[in-house]
């Protein structure tokens, strides 16, 4: 009775679903301009097993796992966004109701087809197999290329934060299978990844040490992408008769690989939402937009490429920013922050920073702070009122956790040494995890930073002031420079 997955239908899989090429009469609802199909009915028209996770408001359609109130499906390594969150009921009618067509690209790897869903007679097509790519790995002697072939031309961009080298191919969607064995194949790559969104597909290579920064050679006005991995020169006795130059030159590639060039600064709050209020009516806002304009000279200053999500008084969604930091190509993103609390007695004893890491099992109050920046969705248009990440929500978190969370600690580590004595205190250990919404999806280093309570009077009434926003601002500068180094 209690048994953690509940069984509900199973029928065999068949690897020819959709043999004969159209599955007519699916069980769709339309809602707020987003047609829904039932997930239920399209598994068991695709002979596709099915499971129900009772406990985790899962649902697995074959390979695909869909998660109720969930935006993201996913299969294994691949990620797919959704228009919106898959939903428990539609127009009174209870089922999984998954978005459509968005949620097209997940049944098209499954099946590997091209499905194409046509609106008026609710039926879902197969147009052609799958197979706009094709990839090739070229073992040279000094190195791999990688080539991509694609069918018609993308523009597309490769960055690289060590150990991690991400393509992204815009407005392209990737067939993650066609990579599965590279990391087999290759002597560079541990691990492929791959990650589908609306706008861009992404590939991210896990690389090993004995590789040197990775290329990217577009051919064919962009249909054919290579990326040239070299194989990283050893310091061996042969080698002395080489020029130093060419020595020095590649050392410096390997700790390169570890650079940070474009930081991310996000200013949190903005226009309709002012974020906490404290002592003398300081708004969050005003605060956090000050430090972030301080901070990005000082960072200028130091050599880096400074990008801001906002410069202004602007509201911007919480999904908006780390997104904005993943086009912009940025190796970290600091989202800054006024921590804040109820009560008169609690607002006159409780002050100091703390830096925040994107990790699920941080402690309640961490949780609740978490919940309190949150908040902002609430604010958003169409968006029901949700400040937690649901135990199944971590589960799709996962790669980005897998690839980012050990990194986004270093840096959270710098932060708490940089403020480390300053004239805000530490708040517990300066440090701490949770489910902070404007962090998900920035695929690289990132913090949530509370400065420090902006209901305390004596840290609101120093981050009101020009000198302690430029203290701040200097001991931020000062973690990132150390952290990039
Ligand atoms: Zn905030």
């Amino acid at each position: 009775m209690f048994k953690k997955f509940l069984f509900f239908f199973l029928s065999a899989f068949s690897a020819s679903a959709l043999a004969q090429d159209t599955i007519a009469n699916l069980q769709i609802e339309k809602k707020g301009g987003v047609a829904y199909a039932n997930g239920i009915d399209l598994g068991k028209k695709l002979k596709m097993q099915m499971f129900w996770h009772s406990e985790a408001d899962i649902l697995q359609i074959g390979a695909s796992s869909w998660v109720l109130d969930n935006e993201w499906a996913s299969i294994k390594d691949t990620s797919f966004l959704l228009q919106t969150p898959v939903q428990s009921h539609i127009n009174g009618k209870q089922s999984f109701w998954l978005p459509f067509p968005s949620s097209l690209p997940v049944f098209e790897r499954m099946l590997n087809k091209n499905l194409e869903y046509d609106s008026v007679s609710a039926k879902i097509v197969a147009v052609q197999t799958k197979d706009i790519w094709s990839v090739n790995l070229d073992a040279k002697n000094n190195g791999e290329v990688i080539e991509l072939k694609l069918l018609k031309p993308f523009t597309a961009e490769g960055f690289y934060v060590h150990p991690n080298y991400i393509l992204r191919i815009n407005g392209a969607a990737i067939d993650s299978a066609m990579f599965s064995d590279l990391a087999k194949k290759s002597v560079f790559i541990s691990r492929v990844f791959s990650i589908q969104d609306k706008q861009s597909a992404q590939l991210t290579l896990v690389l090993r040490d004995n590789c040197e920064g990775p290329e990217l050679v577009k051919k064919d006005g962009g249909k054919v992408l290579q990326i040239v991995l070299r194989k990283k020169q050893a310091a061996s006795g042969q080698q002395k008769t080489a020029a130093p130059e060419a020595k020095t030159q590649a050392q410096d590639a390997n700790s390169t690989g570890k650079k940070i060039r474009t930081i991310v600064i996000d200013p949190g709050h903005g226009g309709k939402d002012p974020g906490a209020i404290g002592h003398k009516s300081l708004q969050e806002k005003e605060v956090v937009l000050a430090v972030g304009l301080k901070l990005k000279s000082k960072l200028e200053a130091n050599g880096f490429s400074v990008k801001m999500t906002r410069s202004t008084d602007k509201f911007i969604t919480l999904e908006e920013r780390p997104k904005m930091a993943s086009d912009w190509g940025g190796d970290l993103f600091i989202s800054l922050h006024c921590n804040a609390i109820e009560g008169k007695e609690r607002q006159q004893k409780t002050e100091g920073f703390k830096f925040y890491i994107l990790r699920a099992g941080g402690s309640e109050e961490d949780k609740a702070i978490a919940r309190r920046e949150n908040k902002a969705v609430a604010l958003e248009s169409g968006k029901k009122n949700k400040t937690d990440i649901s135990p199944a929500e971590w589960i799709i978190l996962d790669n980005q956790l897998a690839l980012y969370a050990e990194r986004s600690a270093l840096l959270a580590g710098h932060l708490v040494e940089a403020f480390d004595g300053g004239s805000v205190k530490k708040l517990g250990t300066g440090a701490g995890q949770a489910g902070f919404f404007v962090l998900v999806g920035a695929y690289m280093p990132a913090v949530l930073a509370e400065l420090g309570f902006i209901t305390n009077p004596t840290d609101g009434a120093y981050m009101a002031t020009e000198k302690g926003q430029n203290e701040l601002a200097d001991r931020l500068a000062k973690a990132i420079t150390a952290f990039a180094k």
